[in-house]
């Protein structure tokens, strides 16, 4: 198949290429490369079957692929705040776009969607029913409610127009690829780590999150855009259910990276999730999937990774 990814040169979008390629179909990845870079894709460039695009996903662009993986959209809260506006446009025009790209040539599209969506829930873990807890006027809403417009868009191009939509619920990933500064606490606290500098916890740090490891993340996003199934156009949620405290992190990447750490705390950030964590018996169920790989195993990934990067 000729497939198109969008935000190709990210973290998560670069592993789906690589993968995508592997797999022995043509990839066009396209990126503005706000958040990404063409050294994330950099070893794909000799594919003959790989090609890429500097184009932004606000504007219309015209491919005949067959899939599109819509992963254009900053996820860190520090660059998705950067130009809120900017963001807003990326998730609902850049859903616009991509999807009447699917309309036009009869691709099959997924949509990247998040958490966020749950925004601070008080249904825990969240499975994919709750409708959630989203400040509409906050400073994560361009993010969170960007996103909800965008999985909108996606359920009404599929009943008005039966356009052949797909949407994953990402709950945190991490792995190799994430920007070094990127403002996310696993790279946060991984290179702070191998500096030698404090971690910066913000608030007491007994706020939890759900980490899965890129790998298995791509897996199930694979899987979701290849299975038939009358409630397929649902969303999925697909996650690592292990929950831990932004403390208790501190600690995996200490004995990850095998540096003693110090702590320091810094402000919580508004409307900042106090808790997170799937309920994954949607893709359990639909997808047979569910995480390989436990925290412990991907920090050491992840923190092997930043190592390489950071002496470079
Ligand atoms: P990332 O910032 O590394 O990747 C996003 C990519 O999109 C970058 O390459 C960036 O340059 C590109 N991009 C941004 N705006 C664009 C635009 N207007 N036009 C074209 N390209 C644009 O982030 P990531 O972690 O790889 O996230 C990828 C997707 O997955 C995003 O849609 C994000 O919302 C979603 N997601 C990620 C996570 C996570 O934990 N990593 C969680 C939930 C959802
Ligand atoms: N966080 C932290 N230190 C950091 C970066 C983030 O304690 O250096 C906290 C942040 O407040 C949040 C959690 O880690 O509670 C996850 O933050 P991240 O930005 O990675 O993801 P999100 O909040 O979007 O889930």
């Amino acid at each position: 198949m000729r497939i198109l990814v969008t935000g190709g040169a990210g973290f998560i979008g670069s592993h789906l290429c690589e993968r995508l390629l592997d797999e022995g179909h043509d990839v066009v990845c396209l990126d503005n490369y706000f958040t990404g870079s063409k050294e994330n894709v950099a070893h794909l460039l000799d594919n003959y079957r790989f090609e890429l695009i500097r184009h932004d996903v606000t504007l219309p662009v015209f491919l005949e692929v067959d899939q599109i993986y819509n992963f254009a959209c900053p996820a860190s809260p520090i660059h998705y705040q950067y130009n809120p506006v900017k963001t807003v446009k990326t998730s609902v025009m850049g859903a616009i776009n991509m999807l009447g790209m699917a309309k036009r040539v009869g691709a099959r599209i997924l949509q990247a969607s998040t958490s966020e969506v749950y925004g601070d829930p008080e249904v825990h873990p969240q499975p994919e029913s709750y409708w959630g807890n989203v400040n509409c006027i906050g400073l994560r809403s361009c993010y969170d409610e960007g996103k909800r417009v965008a999985e909108t868009l996606f359920m009404d191009y599929h009943r008005q127009n039966d356009v052949d939509t797909r949407i994953v619920r990402i709950f945190n990933t991490y792995g190799p690829r994430m920007h070094p500064n990127d403002g996310r606490v696993v790279s946060n606290f991984i290179v702070q780590a191998l500096r030698g500098e404090e971690l910066t916890v913000y608030g007491t740090g007994e706020q939890t999150r759900s980490f899965c490891y890129v790998d298995d993340l791509v897996e199930g996003i694979i899987r979701l855009m290849n299975t038939e199934d009358d409630d397929i156009h649902l969303p999925v949620n697909l996650g690592n259910p292990g929950e831990f405290t932004m403390n208790e992190l501190a600690q995996e990447v200490s004995k990850a990276s095998g540096e003693n750490i110090n702590i320091k705390h810094l402000p919580l950030p508004q409307d900042d999730p106090k808790q997170r964590q799937p309920n994954i018996n949607r893709a359990n169920e639909l997808l047979n999937w569910s995480p390989k790989i436990p925290l412990a195993e991907g920090l050491k990934k992840t923190v092997d990774y930043f190592a390489e990067r950071i002496k470079t």
